[in-house]
């Protein structure tokens, strides 16, 4: 790709802000978070009520090392009735980090010039893509810098690319993006491609900290980043992702915003965010991550517990950022989608010489460097059923979320089964014996756990069907 000098315009932003500083900071200095206003708030959660400001508030204020017990065990049971016990993987590939930004926290800022800047071409992404495949992924995130060299259009040629790597039983079955905010011509282009969810953070929804960690590029507009998913909706696109980088400002603070935030997309466009997102601040290249705002593990796993109970339809994710202990443990609060096998430097999945993380390389330090077999192990090891299912999305049912926590039934009758159909293709395709036994295992399990004789017989009968060689089997 040939770069343009760095050049850009600051797209226009006719959307104003939604987040009220003022309106937020009242609700933390006021709410009570006493064990008695927990119990109550907790009750509308468990009766899968997405909860409102002040409500939240009273979460996040809850001190008392019973109250804040009290709101894990809640978010645990919530999430067990909500979801089940599958959590899909991921993994990200990072197409391009050539930016203009100069966020102060981000290993790719335009002003660090120690960093190794990479755009991968055509045949590049196609080894990147096909070493994926070949350890099992189906769901991929396509990550960006901003670069005006990566428009829409190099975005969703990219996307088509992906989509039509090919290899043995391997193929990638939904690409998603974390790129720049786009306006709505923009959206349209990337979404005619076919993508999953459209993800942008706003980092710190704190104004005037955002202000100070985005000094120069595009991204510096608040207001622009903030309303970017506004933009997509009006495409047409109907999942995307919001997410806060958490040890930029006050946790308490981000979590409001992120609800708040949610309850903006759910009033004007009645789709609240497919996933939210909560990455940690890592270390990075030249960065300074000793930060006034740092959010310890204990605040950490609190803050995954608090958003599961808010916002009970919403997918949770959390990256390869966290190291082993704190994923496990967030799993049982909430979280439904992780990556695995990740490498953040690019060209990394092709290139096996690229084992040693770098930090000049790469956006910032991965802290959970397992590959994608060890952390399927482990989760059929924790009674969890791997997925890479992508089923509601070929279906034309988008919001697969949504779905499976609004139709009564729907884990059941759609859910499960087609979790245990990705999870026994991938034993088939990529597991070794070990492996394998140990994931039929859990799969006969979940079968003669099924309450009714038809769907039983049906899934047995289509998992037979993926062991004499067919694929794609979902419901
Ligand atoms: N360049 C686009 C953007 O900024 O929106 C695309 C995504 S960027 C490559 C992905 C995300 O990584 C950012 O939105 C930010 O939240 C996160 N990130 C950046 N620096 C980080 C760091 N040092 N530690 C953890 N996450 C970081
Ligand atoms: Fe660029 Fe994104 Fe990094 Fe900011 S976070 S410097 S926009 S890659």
């Amino acid at each position: 790709m040939q770069f343009v000098p760095e050049k850009y315009s600051l797209p226009d932003a006719p959307m104003q802000p939604f987040i009220d500083v003022a309106e937020i900071e009242r609700y933390l200095q006021t709410a009570c978070g006493d064990m008695y206003s927990v119990q109550n708030v907790v009750r509308k959660s468990l009766a899968k009520c997405r909860l409102s400001l002040s409500e939240v508030a009273v979460l996040l204020n809850a001190e008392s090392p019973e109250a804040v017990r009290f709101i894990k065990e809640a978010a645990q049971e919530l999430k067990t009735a909500v979801y089940g016990n599958r959590i899909v993987l991921f993994a990200p590939l990072y197409v391009g980090n050539y930016c203009v930004n100069d966020c102060t926290y981000c290993g790719f800022r335009a002003t660090n010039d120690a960093a190794v800047r990479v755009t991968l071409d055509a045949q590049q992404l196609i080894r990147e893509v096909e070493a994926l495949e070949d350890h099992g992924q189906k769901r991929l995130i396509l990550v960006f810098g901003e670069h005006p060299g990566y428009t829409p259009e190099y975005i969703a040629e990219a996307v088509r690319t992906v989509y039509a790597v090919k290899k043995g039983h391997g193929e990638i079955r939904r690409v998603n993006i974390n790129a720049a905010p786009l306006d709505i011509a923009g959206f349209r282009t990337v979404k005619a491609a076919g993508i999953g969810t459209y993800q942008i953070f706003q980092e710190t929804y704190h104004p005037e900290s955002y202000t100070m960690y985005h000094p120069r590029g595009p991204k510096k507009a608040y207001a622009n980043r903030l309303t970017a998913l506004d933009r997509a909706l009006e495409a047409g696109l109907d999942d995307v992702g919001i997410g806060a980088l958490f040890g930029l400002y006050d946790w308490r603070f981000e979590v409001m915003a992120l609800v708040r935030h949610t309850n903006h997309l759910e009033a004007c466009y009645n789709v609240g965010p497919h996933t939210i997102s909560f990455p940690r601040l890592q270390a990075a290249s030249y960065v300074n991550t000793n930060v006034q705002f740092a959010v310890s593990d204990e605040a950490f796993t609190r803050l995954v517990a608090i958003l599961r109970l808010a916002v009970p339809y919403t997918g949770l994710i959390c990256t390869a950022r966290e190291g082993e202990s704190v994923r496990r443990e967030v799993l049982y609060y909430g979280v439904s989608q992780i990556d695995g096998g990740t490498k953040l430097e690019l060209g990394g999945y092709a290139d096996a010489s690229h084992s040693v993380q770098n930090l000049h390389r790469e956006q910032f330090q991965l802290n959970d460097v397992r590959t994608l077999a060890t952390v399927v192990d482990e989760l059929l090891d924790g009674g969890f059923i791997p997925s890479f299912c992508t089923a509601c999305y070929r279906k034309g049912r988008t919001g697969e979320h949504f779905m499976e926590f609004s139709t009564p039934g729907f884990i059941k009758r759609f859910c499960t089964p087609n979790a245990i159909f990705t999870l026994a293709e991938y034993l088939e395709d990529y597991a070794d014996d070990a492996l394998k036994q140990k994931g039929y295992a859990l799969i006969e399990k979940n079968v003669a756990a099924i309450a009714e004789d038809a769907v039983r017989a049906t899934i047995r009968h289509r998992l037979q069907r993926i062991r004499d060689g067919m694929r794609d089997v979902c419901l």
